[in-house]
């Protein structure tokens, strides 16, 4: 396998980072001077982003895309992580109902929604956890029943990442209860405002508002909103899974995070000696940039695997596995480095890196968790990757 990028694919990654040269420290700037909300400075960012060219690169061209080779993508997104650019708002869409979307939605589904995806004009939210099913999501109670051209839902998600600002859900709903529990699932698209629904904000341990709960009472939901087979949603909602394994074991972020820690390990002395030189953390940062090197490596052998339309495996698992494993392995080691002042956060002046570090930990910790825990992933690696036999229940 050759590593090396043609010579086409190396000059559009020079004008990539031109691109992001000339505009990513205006709107930082922006953002620091906080003049417009988080939100809409994020919308304004992917719709920058979308404009010039480097949002969805690989979707087709009727639905906002530009039929480009997967191996664009990949610069642009390498790109990002050496500029140390903001994700996108619209990251979960674009990457995991963006594409499942195309596969299983109707015509009319995607011309609809994947424009107004692209340019951050919707924002959407995932309500797939319920209390009672997170491991177990084929347990999901939420229950939609057929009235003429309606579903009318009932339940409660949990767990629910931007519904707090979202304005649609792609969501799990049952329509079968009498079926077996991977049967009698369907896949729907529900209006944020739609009457009967309520959104309950949730404090996570950072102190943000990042997810909430998600009541529904009697919501009415046009029958045109399935995606894909009435009943066959857990297959619809797979694809969506996979997609998301892979964004939560980004190795574009982790090179940011990998980053990150080598400048606090230069920044940082100890003995009147840059940390950076202290030969204990020296080989745990080599032990890092080895993994972050080998998921870029697992990153190409998945955009090769794409671009011959090979079948999928649990590629996605692992990324998903040691990708939120890695951030928070490399988090801890932040701290350590950061000693006495680790326990200080954003706002107090002698917090080093500005109090990234703890807030991060925080942050990793439920990467290891939203889009299935470390140990399911282990179980479906072993089981569906490496066949070994399922242990006892
Ligand atoms: C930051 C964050 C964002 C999230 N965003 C969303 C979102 O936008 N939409 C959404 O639908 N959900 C979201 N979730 C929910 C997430 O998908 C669930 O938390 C996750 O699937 C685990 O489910 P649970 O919390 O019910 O834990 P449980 O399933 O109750 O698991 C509890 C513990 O038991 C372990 N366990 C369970 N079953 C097994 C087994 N068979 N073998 C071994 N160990 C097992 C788990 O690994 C875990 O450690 C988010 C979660 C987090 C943390």
């Amino acid at each position: 396998m050759d590593l090396n990028l043609l010579p086409e694919e190396e000059q559009y990654r020079q004008q990539v980072r031109s691109w992001l040269a000339a505009n990513l420290p205006k709107v930082m700037a922006e953002r620091r001077a906080g003049r417009i909300s988080g939100i809409e400075w994020s919308k304004k960012w992917q719709r920058m982003l979308y404009e010039a060219g480097y949002v969805a690169l690989s979707w087709p061209k009727q639905y906002g895309g530009q039929e480009l080779d997967p191996m664009r993508q990949f610069i642009v997104n390498d790109e990002l992580a050496r500029a140390r650019a903001p994700g996108v708002i619209g990251a979960q869409a674009i990457n995991l109902l963006g594409p499942t979307l195309i596969t299983f939605g109707t015509e009319e589904q995607k011309r609809r929604y994947l424009p107004k995806m692209l340019r951050a004009e919707e924002i959407w939210c995932q309500g797939y956890s319920e209390p009672g099913a997170g491991s177990d999501l084929a347990s999901l109670r939420t229950r939609a029943e057929i009235d003429g051209d309606h579903f009318v839902v009932n339940g409660q998600k949990v767990w629910t990442s931007r519904s707090r600002y979202a304005d649609r859900m792609f969501a799990l709903v049952r329509t079968d209860p009498s079926a077996p529990k991977h049967r009698g699932i369907s896949y729907l698209l529900i209006d944020m405002k739609s009457p009967g629904l309520t959104v309950r904000p949730l404090v996570q341990m950072t102190g943000d508002r990042g997810f909430s709960e998600v009541f529904f009472d009697n919501v009415r939901v046009p029958r045109e909103n399935l995606v894909g087979q009435l009943n066959d949603g857990w297959r619809v909602a797979n694809d969506t899974l996979y997609n998301e394994r892979n964004l939560g074991g980004a190795v574009e972020g982790n090179k940011q995070v990998f980053n990150r820690l080598l400048d606090l390990a230069r920044n940082t002395k100890r003995a009147g000696q840059p940390l950076i030189k202290n030969s204990i953390y020296r080989q745990r940062l080599a032990d890092f940039q080895i993994t972050v090197e080998a998921m870029r490596l697992h990153g190409l052998r998945q955009l090769t695997d794409q671009i011959h339309k090979r079948p999928r495996g649990v590629e996605s698992l692992v990324n998903k596995l040691v990708g939120s494993e890695l951030t928070y392995e490399m988090t801890r080691t932040a701290l350590e480095l950061e000693a006495n002042f680790a326990p200080l956060l954003k706002g107090d002046e002698r917090a080093p890196d500005r109090g990234y570090w703890p807030m991060n930990l925080m942050v990793a910790m439920g990467l290891m968790i939203g889009g299935g825990t470390s140990q399911i992933q282990k179980n479906i690696i072993a089981q569906r990757g490496l066949k070994m036999p399922k242990g006892p229940d």
